[in-house]
Order: C-alpha cells, then sequence, then structure tokens
C-alpha cells in the first residue's frame, strides 16, 4: 500500500477509572493510522459504579461520553454509545431483583440514553442484548424484551444499536431479525451485531444487518471475511490491565490489517470499504 492503511474501531472500550484511559489509548491509536473510534459504555463495576442506582447508570454514560470527547481531542473521530450490557441484569437477578422490577430498570437505564442521543451527545444505545452464556429462558424472554425496546427507541432517533448476543450463528441473526421486523426498523444497518462470530456474518448482511468482527481472533475473521465484506471490525478492547490477553487493543489492528493484507485475505478496497465506507454510512461522520 505505500502509506499506511486507515484503521477504524467500530467498538471498543476506555476505562478512565482503572485502565490507560482515554487519552493514552487514542495517542498509541492515533500513531498506528486509528481514525476512529465507536466507545461503547463499559459495565457499572467496571469503574467502581454500583449496578442498580440509576444515578450510577447516569455517571457511567456521561465518563463514557467524556472519554469519546478526549479522543477526539487526540484527533480521532470518536462517537459514545451508551447503554447497560446483558450481564448488568443477570447480577440485579442474581440479588434478588424479580424480574419485573429489572425490565422496569433496564427501561429506564435506555431512557436516560435517549436523552443524551436527543441531544447530541451519544450516537447510540449498547451495549444491549443476551447473555453469551446459558441463562434460564425468563431471563432471555426479559432480554428479548429489552431489545426490542432498545430497538424502538433507536428507530424513532435514529440511532444505532449495538446488540451484544450469544454466538449461535444463523439461529441467534434470525431471532433478531423477528424483533427487527415486528419493531418495524427502517434503517436496519443501524443494528449492529457486535462481536459476531464467522457463522453470523452471512445472515446477517442477508438480512441488512450490521456485522462487527472481532479483527483480533485469528481464523475466525478471515471465515467470517469469506462469508462477506459488507461488515465492520472491532477490538472489543476493554482497557482493563488485569486482562491483558482478552482481546487485542485498537493499536493492534494496524499491524493485523498489514498481515491480512500481506495474506491476500484482503485487498486495499476491502480495507477502504469496511474500514472507512461502512463507518461514514453508519455514524455519517468523514473522513479526511
Ligand atoms: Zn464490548
Amino acid at each position: 500500500m505505500g502509506r499506511t492503511p486507515p484503521v477504524a474501531d467500530n467498538h471498543g472500550h476506555v476505562n478512565p477509572v482503572k485502565g490507560l484511559g482515554p487519552r493514552e489509548v487514542a495517542r498509541r491509536f492515533r500513531r498506528t493510522g486509528g481514525w476512529f473510534m465507536g466507545v461503547v459504555a463499559l459495565l457499572t463495576w467496571d469503574l467502581d459504579l454500583r449496578p442498580g442506582d440509576l444515578n450510577d447508570v447516569d455517571r457511567l454514560y456521561r465518563l463514557t461520553i467524556e472519554s469519546a470527547r478526549v479522543i477526539q481531542g487526540e484527533g480521532v473521530r470518536s462517537v459514545a454509545i451508551i447503554g447497560l450490557h446483558p450481564a448488568e441484569c443477570v447480577r440485579l437477578i442474581e440479588t434478588g431483583w424479580g424480574l419485573d422490577k429489572v425490565r422496569g430498570y433496564m427501561v429506564k437505564a435506555i431512557d436516560l440514553a435517549a436523552q443524551y442521543i436527543k441531544r447530541g451527545e451519544a450516537v447510540g444505545i449498547g451495549e444491549v442484548g443476551r447473555p453469551h452464556w446459558d441463562v434460564g429462558s425468563d431471563v432471555v424472554k426479559l432480554c428479548n424484551e429489552v431489545i426490542e425496546y432498545a430497538l424502538t427507541v433507536a428507530k424513532d432517533l435514529g440511532a444505532v444499536v449495538h446488540l451484544h448476543l450469544e454466538r449461535a450463528g444463523e439461529a441467534t441473526v434470525k431471532s433478531i431479525v423477528d424483533i427487527v421486523n415486528k419493531v418495524g426498523v427502517r434503517d436496519r444497518g443501524k443494528v449492529i451485531l457486535h462481536h459476531a462470530s464467522p457463522g453470523m456474518v452471512k445472515p446477517g448482511v442477508e438480512n441488512g444487518l450490521t456485522p462487527s468482527v472481532p479483527i483480533g481472533r485469528h481464523g475466525e475473521f478471515e471465515e467470517a471475511i469469506r462469508q462477506s465484506r459488507l461488515i465492520v471490525v472491532e477490538s472489543d478492547y476493554i482497557d482493563d490491565p488485569r486482562r491483558p490477553g482478552a482481546v487485542i487493543p485498537p493499536w493492534r489492528i494496524l499491524s493485523r490489517v498489514n498481515q491480512l493484507l500481506q495474506l491476500g485475505v484482503v485487498n486495499e478496497d476491502d480495507i477502504t470499504s469496511i474500514m472507512v465506507d461502512r463507518i461514514e454510512e453508519l455514524y455519517g461522520v468523514k473522513y479526511s
């Protein structure tokens, strides 16, 4: 390529309390071709906040929005995606909350996110969804109701939704398509299948959804890109020094892209499409 390929991270986290924080992550990412980062809310307890407290959810959202601003200040275009992870749901149930109470709480957390989106401080809801581990059917039902509510709110706002799901290929996609149809989502591309497995790519794209593939997963990414090129990629970096090897950090995406280019897994046009065109469409940002 001769020049540095543009690098975008559709879904990553930064932890201003316990991790490197937004400034350092942005500087490293910027030095390695990074031009865009979707900053997604962590879990409340990752930031020493209390699950089940809406005031702390508000703090979580504000810290996420502030992180995106700091990243942007370092020369990396950045947007905030705010919401409550399904693990919060499970945690509240474990501490004895009834399902109705949890549902009401998750709805309020989405309503709170909507206020920030309306003011233009955040662009989407996430990550919301279902646990990727086995839970009872009553919890799955509750999570599906939360997904439906999030998609309804996002539809009215024209916002993106980052969905955290189990990775069961076509079955996972079909269950989401059912909810998308029920809600009548108009811009289906704004429904993002975060951490998509290779088996979710083709059915996702065929149904107009956007798979976000973890580029750090060797073998998996190669398999995913063979299914479709209409994807975005993510680091899913969690900025947790205690779990350094969990995923690749955003600043390693460039070397991975160069490797994939050298191996001929992708070409320059693919990279432009994935790293620039799709991101511009999704978030209304401009690469320059
Ligand atoms: Zn994530």
